[in-house]
């Protein structure tokens, strides 16, 4: 693998303090994971950070001790690091430096629990439902983090060419599932960025189909929809194709949905609706019949988080940016017979879209 380009993790918790006056906040508390991630470099299953006007620490327990100061050292990240094990010693740790009078929670990410807790432990402040505050940061990638989302999709695509003709052995769902995962480890993903989807003959026409040990069978059409990680980044990628000639119907509807998945991929472009997107894909496929069958929206933002924002969708309020990196995914589904999808990840630039994921679009294996 490529050696990856450095990123700018340093200036994030900065760049997050400067959404504070608009939100009506002093500080905030940070709880998600994927944000931790983001704003220090630490990728541990537990810890906080605590944003104040003057500080900023991160707050794991002792599994992290070594690992949270090397990785913040590692990203360039200022932060202190605090360890605390026990309810009472992170309730110390949070409390110590000034916060000011109104303190952010991050709304979706904290449990009713966790919401009772903070009340007991902040009692000096206010308490403030915020909204995607640190998403919003992450939906614009910087140059190191396409890189990243790149890397992935490159295994993605050479993982695929690699055990693609495997489908014509008879091959089961799980074990091509499994072959494609095994060839994305060996090419230096950590691991995949969501459960792959291997949907072959009627099972296709379920959306998000688990791969089971039916055995894909000629003229069939195959749903493969899958992606890894790589340094923390995550691949989006579906291909639909068929051993031999899948019929007539088949191909018509493949035909359909590339042609709506190139008019999404065509829309995109720094400065258009999300919507308007989603629009393009979904007129292709409303004009051929089949606009009950595509039950899902056109895409998503991809990242540190398989979904992020952006979401493209008929009902999505954002506006694209460059430096969005974001799938353009219709389908179709027919039940008792099968589905179509086809999906690349692009990231946004200012006169259209470049795509990350590149493995050729055929039907025919
Ligand atoms: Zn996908
Ligand atoms: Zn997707």
């Amino acid at each position: 693998m490529t050696t990856l380009p450095t990123m700018d993790v340093g200036s994030r918790i900065a760049r997050l303090r400067s959404t504070f006056e608009v939100a009506e906040i002093d500080a905030l508390l940070v709880t998600r994971l994927p944000n931790v991630a983001y704003l220090t470099g630490f990728t541990g299953s537990a810890g906080v950070v605590l944003v104040t006007p003057g500080d900023a620490v991160l707050v794991t327990d002792g599994r992290y001790a070594q690992q949270s100061t090397e990785q913040l050292a590692h990203a360039g990240v200022t932060a202190r690091v605090e360890i605390a094990s026990t309810p009472a010693a992170q309730q110390a740790a949070l409390t110590t430096s000034p916060i000011g009078t109104r303190l952010g929670l991050e709304a979706h990410g904290v449990t009713w629990a966790q919401q009772r807790t903070y009340s007991e432990w902040f009692t000096a402040e206010t308490l403030v439902p915020t909204e995607h505050l640190v998403e919003g940061l992450r939906a614009v990638k910087e140059a190191g983090e396409v890189a990243r989302i790149k890397a992935a999709c490159d295994i993605a695509d050479e993982s695929l060419a690699a055990v693609l003709p495997r489908l014509k052995e008879g091959i089961t769902e799980r074990a091509f599932a499994l072959a494609l995962e095994w060839e994305m480890r060996g090419r230096g993903a950590t691991k995949t960025s969501f459960d792959t989807i291997v949907a072959s003959g009627p099972n296709g026409a379920k959306p998000h189909a688990r791969p089971t040990d039916r055995v894909i069978g000629e003229g069939e059409l195959v749903v493969i929809d899958f992606g890894c990680v790589v340094d923390g980044y995550c691949s989006d990628m579906t291909r639909t194709v068929s051993v031999g000639d899948p019929g007539a119907d088949a191909r018509k509807v493949w035909d359909v949905v590339a042609a709506s998945q190139r008019a999404g991929r065509d829309a995109v472009r720094a400065g258009i609706e999300c919507k308007s997107v989603d629009l393009a894909s979904r007129a292709v496929i409303d004009d051929a019949g089949w606009g009950e069958a595509f039950a899902h929206g056109t895409g998503h933002g991809v990242g540190l988080e398989i979904h992020e924002a952006p979401r493209v969708s008929a009902t999505a309020d954002a506006t694209l940016e460059a430096g969005h990196v974001v799938t353009v995914e219709p389908g179709v589904y027919l039940p008792g017979i099968g589905g179509v999808r086809i999906e690349d990840t692009v990231v946004v630039t200012s006169d259209g879209a470049e795509a990350l994921t590149e493995f050729p679009k055929s039907l025919v294996i």
